[in-house]
């Protein structure tokens, strides 16, 4: 039988049953993979109790918690699907996504309680239960329901071409859709991971980036399972508790968001904090190369970037640990069984896969792997067109260079033309984070009578000292950026919109500044 998350899960725990599995400072548990299965057995017996059948979907909006593991591992071992939620999302957000995806059971906690309850009163059909708070009225407390269920294993079969989960995208260029990945597309991409980060059962991983998220549960916590390693997991974010915990429990390999090592970096620590940390992945947005390379030279830890999307399962590409500093601000190369490929794009239909671009010639970026997705849920339409030939189109725009590495230049939708040229935000962005004052950076396109459009950067500073003239001289001083890219306006601010993935929201901006996003 070929394997699945389910017997990828068990195979661990046969293997690895008296060592550390799962550390959860909130709970104050660390389980042995053998307890951490029996919490799992649990659950999943608590949810077949529930009526859920093989296919169900359970949802859960949830922060990086145990019971988050627990219901995900319980769904694999019944063959349900697993339907993470971004835990930032609003009431109408997550309406939308519970109505798209009518899940059967829905996992929450008190810190995502505020969007959850409207919804909760208003859906019928549909359990709610309580991870921290059995006093509330709309919902069950998962412990009342978990505690009476047995925790011997279920004996449902589950097969390498079930869904195993349905994740809705980030959201960030229009309605988030539900990708469906099957046990497969899991199991071929951690075990790229495993040998991409040089994983062994030795390692001690962190989970600090939202598990909701695909990077950080595909790419990170998977794999760490596959091999048989430990897992602390901290509940949220925090720059200063990332530090701490990296210490305290001896963690040698995490993922994080560039915006939250970009946080790290303004605490105050030494590179014996971080004595027991081989390596730091980082990904799922662009990161400025003077960013890597401060954090490199600050941490001084191996460095690894992964670029992909949701639909792919996602990593798609890698910057080794050796290439961080030769190729600083590439993606890398394909990791092992997928392909990239740059393509020209078309204005009357989605990009052939074969009309391919020359080194140095940007187009859309496309990509095939085994971790492709099924589909999206619901919509065979834009499953065709986002699959066409075979191919994902990512909507990313990119180039290769002469040696075959990929890089990311933007989004088809944040590109700027200005005067008929066309501007990528990620070169004026890099450009800008090259200031030592300039803690965070965004640029977008606002219309312009004669250019068309126009460059505005919002710029979150240090200190109030930079004004907008002297980061003006700064970007062309030097032949930092071509006059034309230059920013022709700057708004400064406490903070940027970013998603709990560290995603710039940048329909965000333009909605402050009045600009309408299609
Ligand atoms: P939606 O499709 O709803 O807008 P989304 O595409 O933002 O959602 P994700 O799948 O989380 O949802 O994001 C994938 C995108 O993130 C990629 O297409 C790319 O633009 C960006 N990205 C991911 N990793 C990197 C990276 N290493 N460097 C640059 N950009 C990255």
């Amino acid at each position: 039988m070929a394997p699945t998350l389910k017997s990828m899960f068990e195979q661990t725990v046969s293997k690895y049953g008296d060592k550390e599995g799962l550390v959860d400072a909130r709970l104050g548990t660390r389980w042995t993979y053998k307890e951490w299965d029996t919490e799992v057995n649990r659950v999943a017996n608590a949810l077949i109790t529930a009526g859920v059948e093989k296919g169900d979907k359970v949802s859960t909006v949830l922060f990086n918690t145990a019971e988050f593991t627990t219901t995900l591992f319980a769904c694999t071992k019944i063959g349900a699907v697993f339907n993470p939620i971004n835990f930032r999302l609003t009431e109408k957000e997550i309406e939308f996504i519970l109505a798209d995806a009518e899940p059967k059971v829905v996992v929450f906690e008190k810190a995502t309680a505020g969007a959850i309850e409207p919804v909760a009163k208003s859906m019928t059909g549909v359990q709610f239960w309580s991870i921290d708070d059995p006093s509330v009225q709309y919902a069950s407390y998962f412990y009342d329901v978990v505690s009476k269920a047995s925790d011997t294993s279920t004996a449902i079969m589950v097969g390498e071409d079930d869904p195993y989960a349905i994740m809705y995208t980030s959201g960030t260029t229009g309605l988030p859709k539900g990708v469906i990945h099957s046990h497969r597309d899991m199991m071929d991409q951690a075990m790229i991971m495993v040998a991409c980060l040089r994983l062994t059962d030795q390692d001690r991983g962190l989970t600090i980036a939202p598990i909701f998220h695909c990077a950080e549960l595909h790419c990170a916590f998977f794999p760490r399972v596959m091999i048989g390693a430990s897992n602390v997991i901290m509940h949220h974010f925090d720059a200063k508790g990332l530090i701490e915990t990296v210490k305290q429990e001896r963690v040698t390999t995490m993922f994080a968001a560039p915006t939250m090592w970009n946080m790290v970096l303004q605490e105050e620590f030494t590179k014996e904090d971080f004595q027991t940390l081989r390596q730091a992945l980082y990904g799922g947005a662009p990161m400025a190369p003077s960013l890597t390379t401060r954090l490199h030279s600050s941490i001084g830890v191996a460095l690894i970037q992964a670029y992909g999307m949701t639909e792919m399962g996602p990593a798609i590409t890698a910057l080794t640990e050796e290439e961080q500093l030769t190729k600083a601000g590439s993606a890398g190369r394909a990791i092992l069984n997928h392909e990239v490929r740059v393509v020209r794009t078309r204005e009357d239909g989605p990009a052939e896969p074969e009309d391919i671009c020359k080194p140095g010639e940007l187009g859309e970026i496309i990509v095939r792997g085994p971790s492709t997705m099924q589909g999206y849920y619901k919509r065979p339409e834009a499953t065709e067109e986002a699959l066409y030939g075979g191919w994902y189109h990512s909507g990313d725009i990119g180039s290769f260079d002469e040696d075959g590495y990929l890089w990311v230049s933007d989004r088809v939708k944040d590109m700027i033309v200005s005067g008929g040229e066309n501007i990528y935000s990620r070169e004026v962005e890099d450009a800008l984070f090259d200031h030592p004052d300039v803690l965070d950076a965004a640029v977008i396109g606002e219309p312009d009578e004669v250019w068309g459009e126009r460059v505005v950067a919002f710029i979150v500073r240090k200190g109030d000292q930079i004004t907008e003239q002297m980061l003006d001289e700064f970007c062309t001083s030097g032949n930092r950026l071509a006059r034309y890219k230059r920013p022709r306006r700057y708004e400064f601010v406490e903070e940027l919109p970013r998603n709990a993935s560290g995603k710039l929201q940048k329909f965000k901006l333009r909605d402050k500044t009045g600009i309408a996003t299609e």
